[in-house]
């Protein structure tokens, strides 16, 4: 192999947000790779139809669009 031109392809940690971790290889720097979704806790592999939601993610949209939703009312009633 030529000096200087391949990346770093070393051995990595991969963490999931639903507490799986496994190790693999990659070029990333550093030695923690950090995923949202892995094939422990994906619907395709778990058969199961719900997403666990771990980082809040649907509290946070529906929170965002209830006080969209509230404001565009307010916004009527003033026209009134
Ligand atoms: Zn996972």
């Amino acid at each position: 192999m030529k000096d200087g031109i391949h990346p770093d392809y070393h051995a990595v940690t991969v963490h999931c947000a639903c507490g799986h971790t496994f190790q693999t290889r990659s070029t990333i720097k550093g030695q923690l790779l950090r995923v949202e979704i892995c094939s422990s806790c994906h619907p395709f592999f778990t058969g199961k139809q719900k997403l666990i939601d771990t980082a809040g993610r649907v509290e946070r949209f529906t929170r965002k669009y209830a006080q969209a939703a509230e404001k565009v009312a307010a916004e009527k009633a003033a026209k009134k």
